[in-house]
C-alpha cells in the first residue's frame, strides 16, 4: 500500500468548512460525495484529507469503460497458473485506504452494483468471482466526485445512489484564495496572479452566453506558469485558457479581448 500514501502535506487551502465536514463524514463512515466543476480543487482536497487523516488514497478516473469488474478484481494467468488480483476498489477496503472515484457517472452501471452495499451500514463488497463477501476495514471509506455542470440525463446519478452519500459543494476558490493559489503552484508574483484571476472571473461570466463551463483555476495556473517560464502573457492565457475552454471562434475571440483589456 505504500505507493498509495501520502508522505508530504499537498498544499491546500480551506475554502470553507470542508476539512471539518469530511472529517466528521470519516469519523461517522459517512460516505462522500465532491460536487463542481472540474478543476477546482476537488482531487488536491482528497489527497490532504488523505494526509489528515494518515490513509492511503487510491483514485479512480472513471470513464466509459470501467466496470465493476475492473474496481473489484480479476484473475489473471501467471505462467501456467491463474491468480486473482485485487482491484482499486477491493485494495482500499482490505487496507482501510480512502478510495476515491473520480466522476463516476462516467463508469459503466455495472459499478453502481458494487457501490451500492459499501455506503450503508453493511459496508461490504461482493466479490462474485471468489464466491466471498468481504467486510470493509473500519478505516475504509468511499468518495466520489461528480460535476453536475455538464451530465446529461442519461448520465445522471440516480437518486438511489445520490442519496447514499452526503455531498460537499465544490467551486472555484474565492477571489484572494484563488490568487494565492495560482501565484503559489506557478512562482508568478501576486499583481500577475491577480490579474490571471480578474481574467478568469470574466471568463466565467460568460458561462451564460454559451461557454459550457468557465475557465478552472487549474488553467489559470497553467498560464501562471508558462508565463514563469517566460511566454508572453497574453499568448499564454490565450493558449492556456482562450483555446482550451471553447472552439467557437467568435467565443474565442471575445476572450482574447478581455485578456487583451486586463494584461
Ligand atoms: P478537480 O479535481 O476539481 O478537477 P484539482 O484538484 O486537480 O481539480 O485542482 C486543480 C488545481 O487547482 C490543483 O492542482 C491545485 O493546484 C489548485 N487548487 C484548487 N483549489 C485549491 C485549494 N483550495 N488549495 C490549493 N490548491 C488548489
Amino acid at each position: 500500500m505504500e505507493e498509495y500514501v501520502i508522505e508530504n502535506e499537498p498544499y491546500y487551502i480551506p475554502v470553507g468548512s470542508e476539512v471539518e465536514i469530511f472529517t466528521a463524514a470519516y469519523r461517522n463512515h459517512l460516505p462522500i460525495n465532491l460536487k463542481g466543476p472540474t478543476g477546482c480543487g476537488k482531487t488536491r482536497f482528497m489527497e490532504y484529507m488523505a494526509y489528515k487523516l494518515k490513509r492511503p488514497l487510491i483514485t479512480v478516473a472513471c470513464h466509459e469503460d470501467l466496470t465493476a469488474t475492473d474496481l473489484v478484481g480479476r484473475f489473471l494467468i501467471k505462467g501456467d497458473s491463474v491468480e486473482w488480483n485485487d482491484g482499486p476498489l477491493t485494495k482500499a477496503v482490505k487496507s482501510g485506504a480512502i478510495c476515491y472515484l473520480d466522476e463516476v457517472v462516467e463508469a459503466r452501471k455495472d459499478t453502481i452494483v458494487v457501490i451500492h452495499p459499501l455506503t450503508d451500514n453493511r459496508r461490504i463488497i461482493p466479490i462474485d468471482k471468489l464466491g466471498v463477501i468481504l467486510k470493509a476495514s473500519s478505516e475504509f471509506m468511499l468518495a466520489i466526485s461528480y460535476n453536475p455542470g455538464y451530465q446529461s440525463a442519461v448520465k445522471d446519478l440516480k437518486q438511489s445512489t445520490r442519496q447514499r452519500f452526503v455531498s460537499i459543494e465544490f467551486d472555484y476558490p474565492p477571489t484572494e484564495i484563488e490568487k494565492q493559489i495560482v501565484a503559489h503552484e506557478s512562482g508568478i508574483d501576486d499583481r500577475m496572479a491577480g490579474s490571471l484571476v480578474e481574467i478568469g472571473h470574466r471568463i466565467r461570466n460568460f458561462k451564460h452566453h454559451g461557454l459550457e463551463e468557465g475557465v478552472s483555476t487549474r488553467l489559470l495556473i497553467y498560464a501562471g506558469k508558462l508565463i514563469h517560464e517566460g511566454i508572453e502573457p497574453k499568448e499564454a492565457c490565450r493558449i492556456a485558457m482562450a483555446r482550451p475552454i471553447t472552439d467557437n471562434p467568435d467565443l474565442q475571440k471575445s476572450i482574447d479581448e478581455i485578456i487583451a483589456a486586463i494584461l
